[in-house]
């Protein structure tokens, strides 16, 4: 049977107006079923399909950080009852093994009842792939199951995030990169003659090359504020599902008390025609859908103003070290000044972009080393926030820590 192009949905109909169904108020498995429901899965049938939920960290099911198990088991349960073989496969964050993040999350568990595949997809080399109508990037290390699966689903959580806006079915792709190769896309110089951020420009170029065939989002338990991991947990008992992923998203971000037009990388994506973000495009079920909406708190623009006296300097850092220190001010932050000076403030630098920092500035993750002399360097790609706490506390000293240490370690939400 011949491959579908990860730009060619099967499962849309009307590209010009794409169709989204919501589903809500009935917990995450009966949610999915019904809004898989609306979509004619019959594609699907002797094809292999990868599900790519968030299981990117290791945190607990309910958390608003990864996807809710049973969403995964409706949508195994869906695609199996129509004849396609199911996978499960997920390339997490830096320091963060797939395995962990799936048995945290409950994925294992769910996986294991249906005897279903699950997969690391850091575990194989990676393909490159060139994104021909690039601009911030004009190649990606992809795993290779999502050029050797028929069909792959993005099934992610309905989060807001610091960098992005929000993360949804479009972003949730930026885990079929290989490895350490996410990283690249938020080290990016800026781009020539463009306003936006590069790993805006980036992920609607990866969009031009990685669009899934199905999006199901995950609203069971959103996460809003500080995402997309250190935010507060937002019990939502939605779940959004398109075949137009820019189109769910739209919804997702409708129903999150935001608009498309506002993120970025949607906007930006759209503007080249890899999806539909105009809400009167889409046709969406059930016609009161917007009923459903319930705000989503923003991010904040300035982690200053989260935690006053606290200056993060942050130059072009991933993902993981962001993790790393919202979890280190959300947990310890109360503590930050039994150890430092508070009349100057607390100045914490993270990422590989700082061509200088100020005197006493705490270095967080291998990226700052070059700065290691101007203040206290906490080594690890990423370091845990207890290794933080450690090391303005004293003791022991950070040099002698082991380095390299996954998220595992960190306190559970
Ligand atoms: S040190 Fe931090 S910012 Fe740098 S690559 Fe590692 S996790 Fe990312």
């Amino acid at each position: 049977m011949a491959s579908i192009s990860l730009t060619d949905s099967p499962f849309l109909k009307l590209p010009t107006r794409p169709s989204v169904h919501v589903a809500a108020g009935d917990g995450p498995y009966a949610n999915t079923r019904a809004a898989l429901a609306q979509v004619d899965l019959s594609p699907s049938r002797g094809r292999r399909v990868l599900l790519k939920p968030n299981a990117g960290r290791v945190a607990p099911a309910g958390a608003g950080i990864t996807t809710d198990p049973q969403v995964v088991a409706a949508a195994i349960d869906a695609f199996r009852e129509d004849g396609a073989e199911v996978a499960v496969g997920e390339s997490p964050i830096v320091g963060v093994k797939a395995q962990e993040a799936f048995d945290a999350g409950g994925i294992t568990s769910i996986a294991r009842e249906r005897d279903c595949i699950l997969i690391d997809m850091d575990a194989r080399r990676f393909i490159k792939a060139p994104v021909p109508a690039g601009i911030a990037i004009d190649s990606l290390k992809v795993c290779p199951e999502v050029f050797e699966y028929d069909i792959v689903v993005s099934i992610p959580v309905m989060k807001m995030h610091m960098h992005t806006g929000v993360t949804l079915s479009v972003k949730n792709m930026k885990g079929c990169l290989w490895r350490r190769s996410k990283v690249e896309l938020h080290m990016l110089p800026p781009v020539e003659g463009r306003d936006e951020k590069p790993i805006d420009i980036a992920i609607a170029d990866m969009a031009g090359v990685l669009r899934p065939h199905l999006s199901i989002i995950d609203g069971t338990v959103g996460m809003e504020g500080l995402g997309p991991s250190a935010g507060e947990a937002k019990p939502f008992d939605v779940v959004v599902v398109g075949a137009d992923a820019f189109a769910a998203d739209a919804v997702a971000c409708k129903l999150m008390g935001t608009q498309a037009q506002n993120i970025p990388h949607l906007r930006i994506g759209a503007e080249r025609g890899y999806g539909v973000i105009d809400l009167d495009s889409i046709a969406v079920t059930p016609d009161n859908w917007r009923d459903l909406s319930s705000a989503f708190a923003l991010p904040p623009e300035n982690l200053s103003i989260e935690f006053p006296n606290v200056n993060v300097l942050d130059e072009n850092s991933c993902s993981a070290c962001q993790s790393t220190l919202l979890l280190f001010l959300k947990h310890y932050g109360n503590r930050l000044f039994d150890y430092l000076p508070s009349d100057t403030g607390v100045r914490i630098a993270i990422g590989k972009g700082h061509a200088e920092v100020p005197d006493g500035t705490l270095c967080i993750g291998n990226c700052t080393a070059p700065h290691r002399d101007h203040g206290i360097f906490i080594k690890g790609c990423p370091p845990v926030s207890s290794q933080i706490l450690t090391a303005i506390s004293g003791k022991p000293s950070v040099d002698s820590m082991d380095g390299h240490i996954g998220t595992s370690g960190e306190p559970k939400e």
